[in-house]
């Protein structure tokens, strides 16, 4: 038998955990976090407990609790025994934290397969943010002292202290135990999105990930849907998040809003637009260079355009923007001291973008606001203070509207912060990383599965002829 079971991504967007079993093969689909169950519990300073391993995330239903899919060290500091690598892989859709959050729980000798970008994606937040979305830091672990008797704590600046995960990065089919995989890149608000089609013993499974046709990239899309079609598979797990709209803007039409904003302003445009999204980084790119101005990015974007650039991959190039370099710790960068002193300010990884030509501080920025289109996101907002952006100053919110209160609260944090430097030009423009009920209803339609699963949807039963999917219940392909 051929079976599908839904541990995340039912009833809730996002959290997609969904393991697919073939004969021997055992494969799962994204390893993402919960937003919903996870908002249920904790907030931003409450969060499990490092020293229960993955006991806090089992009690509380975030991840499930089966044998031989979690890193040893957390099995180990729980007290349950040695366990045999239960599975064949994990198909990653995309980067985004709700398909691969919890993949830092996860033994790193079962395999990830993925595209470039999200490998450079997870790259840039392990080196950036201290995640370990590639490489595990073996914690709860005692080693002999170098010099003296007794032990110490496994330091992860040491080469022991480190397992890099296995990661396979695809572009082709492949072979995952029995199973053949064939990559479908998809349009999403995430470079590096992907679908996945599985050639399994009972029919194709194709995967939806994420995926739009109104960005930049709707070609990718349609090549996706075509190309699924053509498997004629026997079940389609089709994501839902917008089931329920009929908004129809486009990538295109954020562009034309921002462009137009940008018109006969002499001051600073600042904008927040998310961070990872490459595409909307090109929007604002080319609306930058419409009225001459240099696009700023931040210290995290610029590691990830360094990062796309050495891999080959398509983003705007580091060259062309401007990279803001805010004055931390000491605040040394503004001052005239020697570049080894204003190091000592920042992380490694950040250094090699202080001394580029195109870095900038807040003394340009502040001295020359005409010249420039900012990145200030919400925790950049405290740069204003040193930038003193000019009244004139225009604001372009480009991210999702808030849908919770928590976010409110942020958005009023932001609008007093405008008010407080007297911006009241604000414009808002942004359009979702997902298709709307209209596409979702043609995809389905053109890909003609035998059976459909609604993932990644809070209404899944405005969708037809779906499958009703219990979370944790085995479902039948054939
Ligand atoms: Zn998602
Ligand atoms: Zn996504």
């Amino acid at each position: 038998m051929v079976s599908l079971t839904f541990f995340g991504g039912v009833n809730e967007i996002g959290g997609n955990k969904i393991l697919l079993k073939d004969r021997k093969t055992k494969i799962w689909l994204d390893f993402g976090m919960s937003f919903s169950t996870s908002a249920e519990f904790y907030s931003d300073f409450l969060g499990p407990k490092k020293c229960n391993g993955i006991g806090d995330y089992i009690e509380l239903g975030l991840v499930p609790d089966i044998r031989g899919l979690y890193r040893e060290d957390y099995l180990k500091k729980m007290g349950r025994g040695k366990e045999e690598r239960e599975f064949d892989g994990i198909l990653l859709s995309h980067a985004h934290l709700d398909h691969n959050g919890h993949l830092d729980l996860v033994r790193p000798d079962i395999p990830l397969y993925c595209s470039q970008g999200s490998k450079c994606i997870m790259e840039m937040v392990d080196a950036t943010s201290g995640g370990e979305f590639l490489r595990e830091k073996v914690s709860f672990c005692f080693v002999p002292k170098k010099r003296g008797e007794g032990l110490k704590r496994l330091d992860s600046r040491e080469p022991e202290g480190i397992v890099e995960r296995v990661v396979k990065v695809v572009e082709k089919p492949f072979k995952v135990g029995d199973l053949e995989v064939t990559p479908m890149p998809v349009d999403h608000s995430l470079p590096g999105a992907m679908a996945f089609a599985i050639e399994t013993s009972e029919g194709t499974v194709v995967y939806s990930g994420d995926f739009r046709f109104h960005g930049l990239n709707e070609k990718k899309t349609r090549e996706f849907v075509e190309k699924s079609a053509e498997f004629e598979p026997a079940a389609f797990i089709c994501e839902g998040t917008r089931i329920d709209s009929n908004k129809t803007e486009t990538e295109r039409d954020v562009y034309n809003t921002v462009t137009k904003f940008c018109k006969d302003c002499e001051a600073l445009i600042i904008a927040n637009y998310p961070l990872r999204d490459t595409d909307r980084m090109t929007t604002f790119l080319n609306a930058a260079k419409d009225h001459d101005r240099r696009l700023v990015v931040n210290l995290k974007q610029a590691f990830l355009l360094d990062a796309f650039e050495k891999a080959g991959q398509e983003a705007p190039k580091l060259e062309d923007v401007s990279v803001y370099i805010p004055r931390k710790s000491w605040g040394l960068v503004t001052e005239d001291v020697h570049p080894d002193l204003v190091h000592g300010d920042y992380e490694t990884w950040e250094c090699g973008f202080i001394d580029s030509d195109n870095s900038i501080t807040c003394e340009e920025l502040r001295k020359n606001q005409s010249e420039y289109l900012w990145h200030c996101d919400f925790f950049e907002l405290k740069e204003l203070i040193d930038v003193k952006p000019m009244k004139a100053s225009k604001y372009v919110w480009s991210v999702t509207e808030p849908f919770d209160v928590v976010m409110e609260l942020d958005e009023q944090i932001v609008m007093n912060w405008l008010a407080h430097f007297n911006i009241t030009e604000i414009t808002r423009s942004h359009v979702s990383g997902h298709a709307n009920g209209q596409d979702l209803k043609e995809t389905i339609d053109a890909i003609r599965p035998k059976k459909l699963f609604a993932v990644h949807t809070e209404h899944p039963e405005m969708f037809e002829n779906v499958e009703v999917v219990e979370k944790g219940k085995e479902c039948e392909v054939g």
